[in-house]
C-alpha cells in the first residue's frame, strides 16, 4: 500500500523506523529486531539507508522481508554519492522487490566530494528520477527548525516547494522536541503554499549519549522541561528510558490533538521502545 494512503485516512497512523547494520555479522539481530517490530503491525514501516557498500543491499532486503509479513515498508534512498546508473538499479531493485514507497534524500555530503563528478545535488533531482521511473510513492524530508546548510528558513521552504512540484507527495520532519515548533513550522508551509502533508517524526531519548549525538549532528533545540528530565535521570539507564518513553508519549498525544495525523517513531531498532510507545497510545490510535 502507498504510505500516502496511509497518512491521509481517518485514523491516525503511527508507524516506526529501523536502519541497517553496517557490518554482516549484525544483519541477522537487526533482521530479528524488525520483525519483531513488524509484530506490532504498525501502520509503516521505514528502513534507513547509509550510502554504498552492501548496507544499500541490506535496506532493501529489509524493507522486502517487511513487505512479506504484511507491513508496509518504505525504503529510504540517497543520491549525493550515487551515480545516475547505480540509482536507476536501486530503484529497479526496490520495484522487483515489491517496495513501493521511497523516502527520497540528498544525503549528507562526504568531505572529499568532487562536486564537478556528482550526477546529484540535492534530493529533488533525486525526486525527479524516481518520478520519471513511475509507480513509486515518494516521500522527502524536512526540517522544522531549519536544515543545518540552510541559507535560510524561507529558502528552505522554497526548496521544498520545489521538491513537492516535482513529485514528493509528503514530508517527514527531522526529530522535535518541542511541538510548538513544528505547528509553527506547518504554518509557514502553508503561507509558503506547500500543502502536502506532513509526517511528524518523533524520536524517543532514552539515554545519555543519544542526547549528546544528537545536539551534534541536528542542532535540534532541547526544551528546558526535557533537559531537567535528561539533568535528573541521565545516569539512571532505566529511569531515563522510562522519562524518555513517557516524554515521547505525551509529544504525540499533543500532535494527534492538534490534527497531526501521522507520526513516525525513530524506534531505532528498538523493540522495547516500540512496544511500550504502541501500548501507551493503544485506544488513542485506535
Ligand atoms: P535537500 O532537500 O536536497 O536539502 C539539503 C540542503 O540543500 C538544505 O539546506 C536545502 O535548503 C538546500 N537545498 C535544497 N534544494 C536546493 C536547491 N534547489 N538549491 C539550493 N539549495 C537547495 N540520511 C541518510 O544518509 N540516510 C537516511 O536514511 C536518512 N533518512 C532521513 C530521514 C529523515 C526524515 C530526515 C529528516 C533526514 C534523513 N537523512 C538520512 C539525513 C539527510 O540525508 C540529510 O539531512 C541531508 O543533509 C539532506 O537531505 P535532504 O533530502 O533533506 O536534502
Amino acid at each position: 500500500m502507498k504510505i500516502i494512503d496511509v497518512i491521509t485516512g481517518e485514523k491516525p497512523s503511527l508507524s516506526f523506523e529501523v536502519f541497517p547494520p553496517k557490518t554482516e555479522d549484525k544483519y541477522e539481530n537487526v533482521v530479528a529486531a524488525a520483525r519483531r517490530i513488524a509484530g506490532l503491525s504498525p501502520d509503516y514501516m521505514s528502513v534507513t539507508y547509509g550510502a554504498g557498500g552492501g548496507t544499500s543491499e541490506y535496506t532493501a532486503n529489509i524493507a522486502q522481508s517487511l513487505g512479506e509479513l504484511g507491513v508496509n515498508s518504505m525504503a529510504h534512498l540517497t543520491c549525493v554519492s550515487s551515480t545516475r546508473e547505480h540509482v536507476r538499479q536501486q530503484l529497479e531493485g526496490l520495484q522487483q522487490r515489491g517496495i513501493e514507497n521511497i523516502l527520497a534524500l540528498r544525503g549528507d555530503i562526504p568531505e572529499d566530494l568532487d562536486p564537478s563528478r556528482m550526477d546529484f545535488h540535492y534530493a529533488y533531482e533525486l525526486i525527479q528520477e524516481i518520478r520519471d521511473f513511475g509507480d513509486f510513492c515518494i516521500g522527502g524530508a524536512c526540517y522544522p527548525e531549519g536544515h543545518p546548510d540552510s541559507e535560510n528558513g524561507i529558502k528552505d521552504l522554497e526548496y521544498l516547494k520545489v521538491k513537492a512540484e516535482c513529485g514528493c507527495e509528503f514530508f517527514t520532519t527531522q526529530m522535535f522536541f518541542d511541538n510548538n515548533i513544528l505547528y509553527n513550522f506547518l504554518y509557514r508551509m502553508l503561507r509558503s503554499g506547500v500543502d502536502v502533508p506532513v509526517v511528524a517524526g518523533i524520536m524517543p531519548v532514552t539515554n545519555k549519549k543519544q542526547i549528546q549525538r544528537i545536539m551534534s549532528i541536528s542542532g535540534t533545540a532541547l526544551p528546558q522541561r526535557f533537559i531537567r528530565i535528561v539533568d535528573r535521570y541521565g545516569d539512571k539507564p532505566e529511569a531515563m528510558k522510562q522519562a524518555g518513553i513517557a516524554y515521547a508519549t505525551e509529544q504525540i498525544i499533543d500532535l494527534y490533538a492538534n490534527g497531526i495525523n501521522a507520526v513516525h517513531v525513530y524506534s531505532m531498532n528498538n523493540f522495547d521502545v516500540a512496544q511500550k510507545i504502541q501500548e501507551n497510545l493503544s485506544e488513542i490510535i485506535k
